[in-house]
């Protein structure tokens, strides 16, 4: 009886480790995918999806988007209300990125500092605009102060927007051309939708 009892309660403690292993894993695969301030994506889980994406698009033939997403003047922000307000600003605009972009395969990712990618599966061009577009008009609408803004008084971004294409050698290609795009928005003024070619 004694040795059922030993064998029981072994049996027992090797289930709650057993669990405990599997909760950890799974804590760090995790932290491993996303960004610990945002809690979106990071650049890992991101350049994940963009292989299954890339290869999903040159089978199927179907649209892909993608959104690169800066927010403007950031720098002063942080230099305005400091770092940490900083960290609360990207919070939110990560929130709102994600309430934007919640269908079905759509992946917002931040890939570093204040700058946010959005990929957008069966999205043609048109319609990649009007997105953009919705976005950055809801985060103006949100009123963010942003007194340090030499543009605006509210936090405002700048988007670039690329159009997956057959000819385009690699997915890297693809963010270069909406990176290009973003580039043009932030030159002819900031706060708006800028698109490749363009
Ligand atoms: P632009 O309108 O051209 O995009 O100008 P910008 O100031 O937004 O861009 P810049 O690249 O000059 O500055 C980005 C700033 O973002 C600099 C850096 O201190 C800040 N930053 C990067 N990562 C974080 C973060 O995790 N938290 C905070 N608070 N700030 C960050
Ligand atoms: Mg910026
Ligand atoms: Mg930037």
């Amino acid at each position: 009886m004694a040795e059922y009892l030993e064998r029981h309660r072994l049996a027992e403690q090797v289930a709650q480790r057993t669990a405990e292993l599997r909760e950890a894993n799974q804590r760090l695969e995790r932290l491993a995918r996303h960004d610990p301030l945002t809690g979106l994506a990071n650049r890992r889980q991101f350049d994940e999806i963009k292989e299954q994406e890339f290869r999903r698009a040159m089978r199927g033939g179907l649209p892909l988007a993608v959104l690169m997403c800066d927010v403007d003047f950031f720098k002063r922000y942080n230099d305005t209300y400091g770092h940490a307000h900083g960290d609360d600003c990207l919070r939110q605009v990560a929130h709102l990125l994600a309430q934007h972009f919640s269908g079905t395969g759509e992946v917002v990712a931040r890939l570093g500092g204040e700058e946010f990618a959005v990929l957008l599966p069966g999205t043609n061009a048109e319609q990649a605009r009007q997105a953009a577009e919705r976005l950055r008009e809801s985060l103006a609408q949100r009123r963010l102060p942003h007194t340090g803004s030499p543009i605006s008084p509210w936090v405002t971004m700048s988007i670039g927007i690329a159009q997956f294409d057959v000819e385009l050698a690699s997915f890297d290609q693809l963010l270069q051309r909406a990176d290009h795009a973003l580039y043009r928005a932030k030159g002819a003024g900031r706060d708006r939708v800028g698109q490749w070619p363009g």
